[in-house]
């Protein structure tokens, strides 16, 4: 039995986790965390029988610990909560399927606690990512990628010589929004920019994916995984959605992967990484495919991703003032207080009046992050 942990069972990622485990049917959930859904908690709690529940409000533990006295379950909350699932003792491989910078402490504990991990979270990496890869290194853990674009860079370099690799070719829909003028962005709503024509995701990869900022964010994340610098790592824009991302090697040899638009793929390889399993749903139909198109990007109406190359250039606190603005922009647009255009345009603001803080300690992520927070708070009155 391969023993995992959840961080964010009840989302996109999490879900379709605890899917896969009950499909393979050897994986043993030893804990599960969640924001505030408790119902569905309680449901996972039920089929899957961990000895460790963590939500992040305490009110909310209460009242779960409440509704499954039943069992012998310990519920735990806040970060503490986070921190105690993401080092469960008897835990092999720790799915870090939260969204955004609060993942950074759970991954760190995890991997101190000699836990492997299966990378969903991208917002950590790509903030902390300079801490991430020694730490695993020193620990001697594996960071093994789920985002599908970095499981397909993973699945492609399988084999290869990895000093021989000359770039990553990083491939992107393009989102609901592609091919759009900035004067077409102005009047988009918050149902249009939800609408992916591809993947079915969590609502804020969702809107990062039609403002590309999830592109660039996947940039800076392959570069950490990868050991890449930013500028040996190329957006191909591939509006089907079939090649999940390709490397080339030093002789001009490109490797892709393709596949169908299902999630548990990744999520799969990196369960069982280096085995390969059954996984049942649609596969390619080449006799149906018409074709396959590629693009460049658009970085000037998608300014998102060149601030991303930008923030993943110079490094330091500067991709956590892209993160953190994003993720506060996001959430601004969502509540349909910003337009969709504003998003980019609050990315840039606070990137612009930052002065960066080259290697910071996870002290100063966090503390950029707060000041990041603030200052769109100030400004925009939320
Ligand atoms: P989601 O919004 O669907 O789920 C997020 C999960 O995190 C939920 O279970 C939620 O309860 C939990 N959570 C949020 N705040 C929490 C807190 N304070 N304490 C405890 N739990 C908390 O998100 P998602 O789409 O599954 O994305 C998760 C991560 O995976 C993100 O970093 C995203 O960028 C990445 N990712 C997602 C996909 C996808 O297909 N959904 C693909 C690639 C990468
Ligand atoms: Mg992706």
């Amino acid at each position: 039995m391969k023993k995992i942990a959840i961080l964010g069972s009840t989302g996109s990622i999490g879900t379709q986790t605890l899917e896969v485990a009950k499909e393979q049917g050897d994986i043993d959930v030893t804990a599960l965390a969640a924001g505030s859904n408790i119902r569905l908690l309680e449901e996972q709690i039920r089929q899957f029988c961990p000895k460790l529940a963590a939500v992040w409000n305490e009110e909310k533990a209460e009242q779960l610990r409440e509704n499954i006295r039943d069992l012998d379950v310990r519920v735990v909350s806040g970060m503490e909560g986070l921190l105690e699932v993401a080092a469960m003792p008897g835990t092999e491989i720790l799915v870090t399927a939260i969204v955004g910078m609060i993942g950074i402490l759970p991954t760190i504990e995890a991997i101190k606690a000699g836990k492997n991990i299966a990378l969903a979270n991208k917002e950590t990496l790509v903030t902390a990512g300079h801490i991430i890869r020694p730490l695993a290194k020193e620990y001697g853990v594996s960071v093994l990628p789920v985002d599908s674009e970095h499981s397909a860079i993973f699945q492609c370099l399988q084999g290869g010589q990895r000093s021989a690799l000359h770039k990553i070719l990083l491939t992107a829909s393009g989102g609901p929004f592609r091919g759009m003028t900035r004067e077409q962005l102005e009047h988009v709503r918050v149902e249009d920019a939800l609408h992916h024509p591809n993947w079915s995701m969590g609502k804020k990869i969702t809107i990062d994916s039609a403002t590309m900022v999830n592109k660039g964010l996947e940039v800076i994340e392959a570069k950490w995984l990868f050991g890449v610098n930013v500028d040996r790592i190329q957006v191909v824009v591939q509006p089907q959605s079939i090649i999940h991302s390709m490397v080339e090697y030093e002789d001009g040899a490109v490797i892709a992967q393709l596949g169908t638009p299902d999630m548990k793929l990744p999520i799969q390889y990196a369960l069982y990484y280096p085995q390969r399993r059954y996984l049942p749903g649609e596969r390619l139909d080449f006799a149906a495919m018409t074709e396959i198109t590629f693009q460049k990007p658009d970085m000037e109406t998608f300014r998102g991703l060149k601030l991303a190359y930008e923030a993943g250039r110079m490094g330091g606190t500067l991709p956590t003032v892209l993160n953190a603005a994003n993720e506060r922009a996001v959430a601004l647009f969502l509540d349909r207080k910003i337009s969709f255009l504003q998003i980019t345009e609050i990315i840039e603001a606070c990137m612009e009046r930052h002065k960066n803080i080259p290697d910071p300690t996870v002290k100063e992520i966090l503390e950029t992050e707060q000041e990041v927070y603030e200052f769109i708070n100030r400004r925009y009155g939320c």
